[in-house]
């Protein structure tokens, strides 16, 4: 790891600490955004926990996060979260993109924020509950290196993190998706395999733990199955040999999606829950190509930026 440190020393935004992978998998402009600090998300004296019944634990970390393949790698080569990512990848939370949901816990996570599950329930098994921090806080992903509950500066800083995150988790599944190939996994066999899951829904979660189940992981796996630690190294090192381009491999890379299994869940889930919390989950259509993504955050930037100075010249910051 250690010939890769500089690489992966957190940057900052503002205030805000990020991966450092994002100086590779970014454009370099991202590096001097100007960024104002967002105090008013002040974690350790978490706010919603008295203003909306966050529980005083898990707070915000109440989702199972998206994690692509080679960040599990790296934390997987790093020997300060080794042995928690480990535990992660060995109980059933990854499939060869990294960790994704399964149906159960897509229907636990549309139960919590639908208000039928109370807050607590849903838990990111990467927080240590004990010191409520995140235990693979320099490899987290696009979502929770985003995600602030509130703004200073108001809408415009909303959408220039909303604008961020969706750019950031675009790239990583894109990279997600790249990886594997590199790593000589077959991406359309793999998607054919992922997309004869749809017929059986109900055998894709462990009843017990209600991760991935065996079968549904030996199928996506395939010839890896057993071995998925060394594919999301495989997959890491892809990365750290190719720091200088991720971004242009992101943009060039073919995303692949899951149109029959995402139907499958939405028709599975419809009846129980709302269709907008539904559609916000598993979005419909093409993916948003890379480029317009990293147009809208530039956009979004700037927005900001005039926000700033039209608040500083009338005092007032919405
Ligand atoms: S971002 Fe999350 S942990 Fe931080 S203050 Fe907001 S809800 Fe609490
Ligand atoms: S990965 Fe870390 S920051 Fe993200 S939800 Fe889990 S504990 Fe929270």
């Amino acid at each position: 790891m250690n010939e890769h440190a500089s690489i992966l020393k957190p940057i900052t935004l503002g205030a805000h600490t990020v991966p450092g992978l994002w100086r590779s998998m970014l454009p370099e402009d991202v590096l001097y955004f100007r960024v104002d600090p967002e105090a008013g998300s002040s974690c350790f004296n978490c706010p919603q926990v008295k203003a909306h019944g966050f529980h005083p634990t898990s707070r915000c970390c109440s989702y199972i996060p998206r994690i692509p393949n080679f960040l599990l790698g790296l934390a997987l080569m790093d020997a300060e979260t080794q042995a928690v990512a480990r535990d992660f990848v060995g109980s059933g939370y990854t499939i060869p993109e990294g960790s994704q949901v399964s149906p159960l816990q897509m229907e636990q996570s549309l139960g919590f924020l639908s208000g039928q599950l109370p807050h607590g329930t849903v838990v990111c098994p990467l927080l240590d509950r004990t010191s409520k921090k995140c235990q693979v806080y320099a490899f987290r992903n696009g979502v929770c290196s985003t995600f602030f509950c509130r703004h200073d500066q108001g809408q415009a800083g909303a959408e220039f993190w909303e604008s961020l995150t969706d750019l950031v988790t675009q790239v990583e599944t894109a990279l997600a998706q790249w990886a594997l190939a590199q790593a000589g996994f077959d991406l359309d066999a793999y998607f054919e395999r992922f997309e004869s899951l749809q017929h059986s829904m109900d055998t894709c979660t462990d009843p017990v733990t209600g991760t991935w189940s065996d079968s549904a992981r030996r199928l996506l796996f395939a010839e890896w199955y057993g071995r998925e630690e060394e594919l999301f190294l495989h997959c890491a090192t892809a990365i750290l040999e190719n720091t200088k381009d991720l971004f242009e491999i992101a943009g060039q890379q073919r995303l692949r999606q899951t149109p029959g299994y995402d139907r499958a869940q939405r028709e599975r889930l419809g009846p129980r829950f709302e269709a907008a919390l539904i559609a916000e989950a598993l979005p419909e259509g093409e993916a948003v190509p890379i480029r317009s993504l990293w147009y809208s955050t530039q956009l979004a930037h700037r927005n900001l930026q005039l926000h700033r100075l039209k608040a500083s010249s009338t005092g007032s910051s919405d």
